[in-house]
């Protein structure tokens, strides 16, 4: 029996792991391994961090939470289930908790396009919040194709940079967007892009018909999908959208005792935000263990 179990070793998962280790409660972080943020080739957004990749901060993450006794397990949770406490199931391994922590995070939508991973969080992006800064100045070409992708087009250009290519697969933006995008200066290309040319740089995207569009940096905007499958068994709250999970402000979601950071619910998807939710939720969960 654990006091808490956390589910994801992201910026959220291991922040709330630091807190309750810190309060010398029993806690089991459970990762399978991969996630957003090692994607991530070099955050810099994150307070007295010049630059840091994913990797390091979730690896120096886990040395810290270690240093306070968190137990840590590689496994892959496939469902939780509520009785008088939380079941918690990795592979063969059945956990028990008085509280639950999800910081599951999410995964981008991506194209399918060859290449793109070899350029993945250093010149082939999918968040703005992220990595639009590394796009300023540079020849931009942006993946969509929705009108999300050409309101995103004329942010980029009022932010970032002047020189945009936008390629939207078949959807056809209505006529006064059309004229804005024209307006700005941004290029509007129909097509599907295939793959992205270039060695050590981008230099192109290539479409299906064999055109290239010459860039320097690609913002895909096809959005992402929650890792929620094992709650399932859970009733839980979501969006208007029955989409993300909604949380109280201490980030417990609508299943008493099982609290919901990052990305999952109606935050953004950064690295100080899910570490601050983190700890919020872990705070909240130390005080209700007097209870227990
Ligand atoms: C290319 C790229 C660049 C980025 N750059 C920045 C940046 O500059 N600044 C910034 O603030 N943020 C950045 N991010 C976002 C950031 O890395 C995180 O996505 C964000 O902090 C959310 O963290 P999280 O802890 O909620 O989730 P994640 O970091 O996604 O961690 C979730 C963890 O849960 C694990 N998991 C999922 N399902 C299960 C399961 N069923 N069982 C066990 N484990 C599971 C995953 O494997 C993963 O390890 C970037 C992301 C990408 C992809």
């Amino acid at each position: 029996m654990y006091d808490c179990i956390i589910v994801g070793a992201g910026p959220g998962g291991l922040q709330a792991a630091i807190y309750l280790g810190r309060f010398n409660r029993d806690v089991l972080l459970i990762d399978r391994g991969g996630g957003r943020t090692a994607h991530a080739k070099s955050i810099e957004n994150f307070l007295t961090q010049k630059a840091i990749s994913g990797k390091e901060l979730i690896e120096r993450g886990l040395e810290q939470a270690r240093g306070f006794n968190v137990r840590i397990e590689k496994g892959l949770v496939t469902s939780i289930v509520k009785k008088e406490y939380f079941e918690i199931a990795a592979g063969d391994v059945l956990y028990r908790s008085r509280f639950v922590i999800v910081s599951s995070g999410v995964n981008d939508n991506f194209p399918r396009i060859d290449n793109l991973h070899t350029f993945l969080g250093t010149s082939f992006f999918t968040c703005v919040d992220c990595d639009g800064y590394k796009t300023t100045g540079k020849k931009l070409a942006i993946i969509g194709n929705t009108i999300e992708s050409v309101r995103l087009a004329l942010a980029m250009k009022e932010m970032y940079t002047d020189d945009i290519t936008l390629v939207l697969y078949f959807y056809d933006p209505p006529g006064d967007y059309k004229e804005e995008l024209k307006d700005q200066g941004i290029r509007l290309v129909k097509g599907e892009p295939v793959r992205v040319l270039g060695e050590e740089r981008i230099e192109a995207v290539e479409l299906n018909d064999g055109s290239r569009i010459p860039c320097e940096a690609v913002l895909s905007n096809f959005g992402f999908k929650l890792n929620d499958h094992f709650l399932k068994d859970l009733d839980l709250k979501r969006d208007a959208k029955g989409f993300k999970i909604s949380v109280n402000n201490v980030n417990e979601s609508s299943v008493h005792g099982l609290y919901i950071v990052g990305p999952l619910n109606t935050g953004n998807d950064q690295v100080v935000i899910a570490a601050g939710e983190g700890a919020v939720a872990a705070i909240d969960i130390n005080k209700r263990l007097f209870d227990f």
